[in-house]
């Protein structure tokens, strides 16, 4: 018998930041992910490489797998897999069909757990600033569906009480129906200005809401378009309370952007997108390679007890220093002597994960105004500096350190390449832009800009409104060579800077 656990696991709503700890633990764990189209694949980006993960999500022109064949599959996967997530939109037994798939379960043997997640009801009506209880008005909230089983003889929902309800009415996949539930339930009495609103793709960048009353909301959402996946509330509570729709008022809502950096340095930048309310397209345009077997940095970092400074220009030369000692078998005591100035405060913050407080975060950011910062610190004349940097780090700053009277030592310790692209995500890259999807384009250094450059022709972005954002003067330089002017260059050269500039440049 299989030993394997299923795990039907909650992905919220939508937003990624609302699955429990425990669902994203268990992510991280899974050997076998199955999801629906509801759950947001970016979760997935949380599992361990070898991970097999499934979609069992309907295509657009092919039907959703049937769930007779889910419950195969997750039979078929326990077999050959130890930990699997059964990963559903929403809370997995709210109008998820698990109890089908845990029947499936029990009689087939399998251990199973059940992970509740933040179900789209609760969280559309949050997102949208609606209550749907309140102490003074509405004391009850009812979940229904607004389309029973296809096939099914007869109703489960008892109309009649549903019209005289007076709390808060919340139905899930009601779109299909709306018209016939607003009929229904006035026909059965329930005031015909009873406030109603629908809420579209709650919780994400293309959440939109439209209110009205029982009377005119279909009519309404069909002249805005409002499709599936939608929530219809109604009762008092969808009113909303005056200045409660908190989540499309965010600074950057709505806005999409692509960002071009590596994956990891894309995930972090994503997040942060995504808590302003931004659509991020990510375009994984580099990659971040080890450097540091040659023969220059291993000698380097053999020796750091002969350097007086230390100078670290990014988060990632401060990992691939470290992750290079660490296979030396040496770890920060290395640094004992050698004191340590890092560009970027984001460096330093990097730097003291690894138990080490920088002596010196200059204030500047390019490389003439750095060097004479540390000039007047202390004589830099014959002082040995090593920079542990990358293979593509402009020649300017050693070159500043040096007139300055500096022995340096330039070591690489990281490299930086083109990633290799799927033609899919470049295409639809392409498209997006082509068909004005795309409102702005950010670059956070050179090798984003030519990494682009190389799969998306130049006259695309040239011809086009979109936006351009670039993180500093560097990457400012290399972009206007090519006849692109940035719309801005961050004064403060981080992903944060770059925020904070959209936010100025649109609002
Ligand atoms: N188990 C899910 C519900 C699945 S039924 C949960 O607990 O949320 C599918 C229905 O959920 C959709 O038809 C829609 O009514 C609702 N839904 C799911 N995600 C939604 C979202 N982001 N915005 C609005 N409605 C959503």
């Amino acid at each position: 018998m299989s030993d394997a656990t299923i795990y039907f696991v909650g992905a919220g709503p939508g937003d990624p930041g609302l699955i429990t700890v425990k669902g994203k633990r268990l992510l991280e764990q899974a050997d076998c992910v199955i999801y629906d189209g509801l759950a947001n694949s970016a979760l997935l980006s949380d599992c361990k490489g070898d991970a097999e993960t499934i979609s069992v999500a309907k295509r657009s022109g092919h039907h959703s797998v049937k769930q007779p064949e889910i419950n195969a599959l997750i039979v078929e996967k326990a077999k050959q897999h130890q930990h699997i997530v059964r990963l559903k939109g929403g809370d997995p037994c709210l109008f998820g069909r698990a109890v089908e798939e845990i029947k499936t379960c029990i009689e087939a043997g399998l251990a199973f757990e059940i992970v509740p997640g933040i179900t789209a009801g609760a969280a559309a009506a949050e997102y949208a600033g609606i209550f749907l209880t309140d102490r003074d008005h509405t004391s009850a909230v009812c979940f229904a569906t607004g389309r029973e089983a296809e096939g099914k003889p007869h109703t489960d929902l008892n109309w009649n009480a549903l019209a005289s309800f007076n709390g808060s009415l919340v139905f899930y996949m009601g779109m299909g129906n709306l018209e016939t539930i607003c009929q229904t339930l006035a026909a059965q009495g329930k005031p015909i200005d009873t406030p109603a609103a629908v809420i579209q793709q709650a919780t994400g960048p293309r959440q939109r809401m439209v209110k009205g009353t029982l009377a005119d909301i279909a009519r309404l959402c069909e002249a805005e378009n409002i499709a599936a996946p939608a929530i219809v509330i109604i009762g008092a509570s969808a009113a909303g309370i005056e200045g409660g729709d908190w989540f499309t008022a965010h600074p950057l809502f709505g806005k999409r952007i692509v960002i071009t950096r590596d994956a990891k340095g894309n995930r972090l930048f994503a997040e942060k997108l995504s808590a302003v309310g931004a659509e991020p397209i990510v375009f994984d345009g580099i990659e971040i390679l080890d450097n540091s077997q040659n023969e220059a940095t291993q000698a380097a970092l053999e020796n750091l007890s002969a350097y007086d400074w230390v100078l670290f220009t990014s988060a990632n030369g401060v990992t691939h220093t470290f992750e290079a000692l660490a296979e030396m078998k040496k770890d920060a005591r290395v640094f004992a002597t050698a004191k340590i100035a890092c560009i970027g405060r984001q460096t330093a913050d990097k730097l003291q994960t690894y138990g080490i407080t920088a002596d010196f975060v200059p204030s500047a950011f390019t490389s003439v105004a750095l060097a004479k910062e540390l000039a007047e610190l202390e004589r830099l004349k014959h002082k040995k500096i090593l920079l542990l940097r990358s293979t593509i780090a402009p020649k300017d700053l050693p070159d500043a350190l040096s007139d300055c009277g500096g022995d340096v030592t330039d070591a690489a310790v990281y490299r930086v390449r083109a990633k290799e692209q799927s033609g899919d995500i470049v295409d639809e890259i392409i498209a997006q832009i082509k068909d004005g999807q795309v409102d702005a384009v950010t670059f956070t250094s050179g090798s984003t800009v030519e990494a682009f450059w190389h799969v998306v022709p130049i006259e695309l972005l040239r011809e086009s409104k979109i936006d351009i954002i670039s993180i500093g003067p560097a990457t400012t330089a290399l972009l206007e060579a090519a006849g692109l002017k940035p719309n801005c260059t961050a004064s403060v050269h981080t992903v944060d800077g770059m925020i904070e500039e959209m936010t100025e440049m649109w609002t």
